[in-house]
């Protein structure tokens, strides 16, 4: 692989290792910038931050797009109130749902019959279903995919780094995540692949008081400093817990929500 490498194999003329691992885009794709979004374990609000992104950037003008790689614990379609019955096939490829704002989706939940029912696959299967949702699915023109990674530093996640052509990651943990050795780990992961860290984001940070604005750090002292000192990670952001944003995204109106505290993470974004 050249020290150069940008994961993008059809610019390349390098005859490497990694060109085999990468799956093919669909002929029909354009996508400009891919961006995972992985974390430590499930919980943690990867995808409230996955769709938070691709909302933002999507209110800015860009074509946004998501791909729900969280093959087992799908939430992307509930989330934007996107149903199976949208997608479809044109005998070549997956065309994509839809969100009310344009934001194109792919995710497990949309192909099962009943989006309640567990998803309880292998890791080679998972890992072939988000191959596919790259190569299968009909993208079209997209500035910003946002992909929405399987939890953890396993063989899925591994096989996702490997097979799309990430241009960077954003980590998202926890108050309780950092004091563990997880954010050391998806560190290590990317940074062996030579994929670039865009930044961490602490969810779930604190509360703030709906009189006062005071902020309540519920799980004690941050360590977010700390830990992005130690990596040499940029801070995208320390978020509240929001009980609107879990209603709005419970309700399927993810795109409805905005804050103060949003406003602020949407200039901290602004260099991707
Ligand atoms: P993960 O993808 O890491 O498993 P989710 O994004 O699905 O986590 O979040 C888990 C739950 O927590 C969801 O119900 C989501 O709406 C809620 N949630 C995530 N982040 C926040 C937040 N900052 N404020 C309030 N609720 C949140």
């Amino acid at each position: 692989m050249s020290q150069d490498c940008n994961h993008d194999c059809q610019s390349c003329q390098e005859d490497c290792q990694e060109r085999s691992f990468l799956a093919p885009m669909n002929k029909d794709s354009h996508i400009k910038k891919v961006i995972g979004v992985v974390s430590g374990k499930g919980g943690v609000g990867k995808s409230s931050i996955t769709s938070l992104l691709a909302v933002l950037k999507q209110r800015q003008g860009y074509q946004c797009a998501i791909l729900d790689g969280d093959i087992t614990g799908p939430s992307i379609a509930k989330t934007f109130g996107v149903e199976g019955t949208q997608i479809y096939s044109n005998g070549e490829s997956i065309i994509p749902a839809k969100s009310l704002e344009g934001i194109r989706i792919m995710s497990t939940n949309l192909l099962l019959n009943d989006s309640e029912e567990p998803v309880v696959w292998r890791g080679p299967i998972l890992a072939g279903m988000i191959k596919q949702f790259w190569s299968d699915v009909q993208w079209g023109d997209v500035d910003y995919m946002f992909v929405d990674m399987p939890p953890g530093t396993g063989d899925v996640p591994l096989t996702i780094f490997q097979s799309l052509p990430l241009d960077g990651i954003v980590i998202v943990t926890s108050p309780q995540e950092l004091v563990s050795m997880i954010v050391s780990k998806a560190v290590n992961m990317a940074r062996t692949m030579n994929i670039p860290i865009l930044g961490i984001v602490e969810n779930m940070s604190y509360v703030q008081c709906p009189d006062c604005e005071k902020k309540i750090f519920v799980f004690g002292k941050s360590h977010l400093q700390d830990v992005a000192k130690k990596y040499d990670l940029h801070i995208l952001g320390q978020l509240p817990l929001d009980s609107e944003l879990t209603q709005l995204s419970d309700m399927g109106m993810i795109e409805n929500y905005s804050s103060k505290w949003l406003d602020a993470f949407e200039k901290e974004i602004e260099f991707f």
